[in-house]
């Protein structure tokens, strides 16, 4: 009997071995203005997610707002999760349609940084994301929505959507320490010199706020706990949204790379197998990989590595 147990054993972990990875497609091709490098962002991201064994990834650029859009046809439903590191305007309507089916059906959604300050009139699409900044935002785009006295607040009063003040080290605080993207981590670290998003809007509709900071008055922020990780679904689908990410220094964060990493897995199978690494950042000091802050050699200079007073 008991070879028999052995044999089986053998056989399931072989093929738990064998698991086919999930398939990835990075999508970008646009951004609002040169101070996002999407080609160097894509990279990064390329291999980080490709790192943990678990993906398998293909990058799809498609057009801006303004370009010619007859060739492109991304076949959504070949791939368990998007990650969008794109921004711009709007998409011709089939296109929406084609990624709306593919969100209904199941499809897995990743959103990063400036990818939530795209499509300000497409309602399906801020409802994915739940709330995004700029490309003037006000309030029929929603409420913004923030932490405030420890509960998710929103408020409906008018105003530009989306703001940060400089670039600067700040500490993230679990909201729902139990979900399957945060589980393992610890209550409070500090994420690498990066944008701190302040003032989004959003339907802000099946979302959960996993994670905020505290945007400090003194740089231009709101004295509020801002939402930094959410994780929503939409139809049958999934979203991991992290507004970090600004340049290469913010995504070799290995608080934004584990988040990353475990929110794509999540967004793609509604679980994560994934360890936290020993590395990952404290509450009061980074932890950043120099071999991807050095694929920008002009970030890797005047790094932070503790909260600045
Ligand atoms: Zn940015």
């Amino acid at each position: 009997m008991k070879w028999i147990l052995a044999a089986l054993l053998a056989l399931w972990s072989s093929v738990a071995m064998a698991a086919p990875p999930i398939r990835v497609m990075i999508l970008d091709g646009a951004s609002a203005a040169a101070y996002h490098d999407w080609k160097l962002g894509t990279q990064i991201m390329k291999r980080e997610l490709e790192e943990t064994g678990l993906f398998e990834v293909t990058v799809v650029s498609v057009p801006s707002s303004d370009g010619d859009f007859s060739n492109t046809h991304p076949n959504f439903a070949k791939y368990q999760v998007v990650v969008l590191n794109y921004d711009s305007q709007d998409w011709p309507a089939p296109l929406k349609s084609e990624f709306e089916t593919y969100m209904k059906n199941g499809g897995g959604l990743v959103v990063v940084h400036g990818a939530d300050n795209a499509f300000p009139d497409w309602a399906a699409f801020n409802e994915m994301t739940g709330v995004g900044g700029w490309r003037k935002r006000d309030a029929p785009a929603g409420p913004k929505w923030y932490y405030q006295n420890g509960k998710l607040t929103s408020d409906t009063a008018p105003g530009p959507a989306g703001m940060h003040g400089k670039r600067k080290p700040f500490r993230l605080v679990a909201r729902a320490p139990q979900h399957p993207i945060l589980r393992g981590l610890p209550p409070e670290w500090t994420h690498a010199t990066d944008e701190l998003y302040t003032r989004l809007r959003g339907p802000g509709k099946n979302m959960t706020v996993l994670a905020t900071a505290y945007a400090d008055p003194a740089n231009r922020g709101t004295g509020f706990d801002e939402p930094m990780l959410m994780a929503l679904t939409w139809g049958k689908g999934r979203i991991f949204h992290t507004t970090m990410g600004h340049d290469a220094l913010a995504l070799s964060c290995v608080g934004f790379i584990t988040t990353f990493q475990r929110g794509a897995e999540w967004a793609a199978t509604g679980r994560v197998t994934q360890k936290v690494p020993k590395n990952f950042p404290t509450a009061d000091s980074v932890s950043y990989r120099a071999d991807l802050a050095a694929m920008d050699p002009a970030q890797a200079d005047g790094v932070l590595t503790t909260l600045p007073k």
